[in-house]
């Protein structure tokens, strides 16, 4: 058994990031940047009204001008014809270009039009409007060549819609790691199943393929297998086709785990076996080099939640080193426990745990209800985990507490 922080060094010696390539924009979610994203373009790309109204000269209203002449209307996608003078207003629609001159617009709800001889005139219902009211000058959000992105950058939903508006259609980034999953274990059923005496559903199957793909990786449901050492072996064969391969179950002590032995027999290095930690002791990491390319094995304790620990402390930072991201760690949060908690045992224990969120300015977490490895009905409420060092100790409401959010 070897300390958590132990742990990390081997993956971080062990786990080498993957080559450059370009993704397309839809795929890079997850990806990480290999240079800056620039703009080729202004954000706005013109000066353009933020309501439906009448763009006008602001001095003309603040001059007592209220009835003034409509000489164009502007609808987005528009360019405008006519720059106004004095006494004229151009009815605008939202994210149309202003017209020259106009410096404010007035909302449609604060004016009435009244058609006259000699054309249409608009009727302010308003006696004054600061300059540049309702209106977005040009470059305001960035500027044409401004970096909007940088390198190192993990790429979330939300830049994707940045990137679109700034023309950056093939993302500069690095592959993307393919992962498999397989759940070992006689006992499993698949979810869909009932169980039947002395089964079991598979939940960490679907559990660890929508962990990864959070990550914006493909995943490869590799079904279950059973504890029999030529099935494993077939099965965990066609998983070592991928970056990544997650099992779970048979690593720990008893007759039926059989899982880090067919590993060996399969050239997969152990790099560790057993970590002090709680939930999650028996995980085991181990390394595969096929023909100059490199397979990283997960072996998760079968619990649900040794398994999930097990994601979030090793797993995440397996994929973030493979991604190419120079910080592979779990951003931690630090605050103060909400309810005291009693540890019990000999290693650091990562327990669920939600924000309590007040007007304090000191972030508070709060231990759930949790009945240990088996219970994943109390992650249904958690946000994280707590870290509490090793010791069987009470720790008081109020003390300082690392929390590693899910998210
Ligand atoms: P193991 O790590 O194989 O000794 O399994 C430990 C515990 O986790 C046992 O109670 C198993 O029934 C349970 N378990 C193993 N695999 C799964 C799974 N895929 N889904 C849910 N529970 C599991
Ligand atoms: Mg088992």
């Amino acid at each position: 058994m070897i300390p958590i922080e132990q742990a990390f060094q081997l993956i971080d010696e062990h786990v080498t990031r993957l080559p450059p390539t370009r993704l397309p924009l839809a795929s890079s979610v997850g990806s990480v940047l290999a240079n800056d994203i620039h703009s080729d373009v202004n954000s706005p790309p013109h000066d353009k009204s933020m309501m439906d109204g009448f763009a006008v000269m602001s001095d003309d209203v603040n001059d007592g001008k209220n009835n003034l002449s409509i000489v164009e209307t502007i609808i987005a996608g528009d360019w405008p014809q006519h720059a106004l003078e004095s006494g004229q207003a151009s009815r605008i629609m939202t994210g149309a270009p202003l017209p020259k001159n106009a410096d404010a617009v007035v909302m449609v709800e604060q004016t009435e039009v009244e058609s006259t001889d000699s054309g249409q005139r608009v009727k302010l219902l308003i006696d004054s409007i600061a300059p540049e009211k309702n209106i977005l000058r040009q470059g305001v959000n960035f500027q044409t060549g401004q970096t909007v992105l940088s390198r190192g950058h993990i790429v979330r939903a939300t830049d994707i819609g940045l990137m679109a508006e700034v023309g950056a259609g093939d993302i500069p980034t690095r592959e993307k790691p393919t992962v498999a999953v397989l759940p070992t274990g006689n006992e499993l059923v698949d979810h869909h199943s009932k169980p039947l005496r002395g089964q079991i559903r598979n939940s960490n199957g679907p559990m660890l393929v929508a962990l990864a793909q959070q990550f914006g990786l493909e995943v490869t449901d590799l079904g279950s297998s059973v504890d029999d050492p030529g099935q494993l072996a077939d099965m965990i064969s066609a998983g070592l086709k991928h970056d990544v391969l997650l099992l779970s179950g048979g690593v720990s002590a008893g007759t039926m785990d059989l899982v880090p032995g067919i590993l060996k027999d399969l050239g997969v290095v152990e790099v560790f076996h057993k970590v002090a930690v709680k939930p999650g002791k028996p995980i085991w990491f181990g390394v595969n080099n096929c023909e100059g390319k490199k397979r990283y094995v997960f072996g998760l304790p079968g619990n649900p939640v040794s398994s999930l620990v097990g994601f979030h402390l090793f797993v995440r930072r397996t994929l973030e080193k493979l991604l190419g991201s120079q910080t592979a760690q779990i951003p931690s949060e630090y605050g103060e426990l909400h309810t005291q908690h009693q540890t019990r045992g000999n290693r650091p224990t990562f327990w669920p745990a939600k924000r309590i969120t007040n007007d304090q300015t000191v972030r508070r977490f709060e231990p759930l209800v949790w009945r240990g490895s088996s219970d994943l009905f109390a992650l249904a409420e958690a946000q994280g985990l707590i870290r509490f060092q090793e010791n069987s100790t009470v720790h008081p409401a109020g003390e300082k507490v690392e929390f590693f959010p899910f998210t």
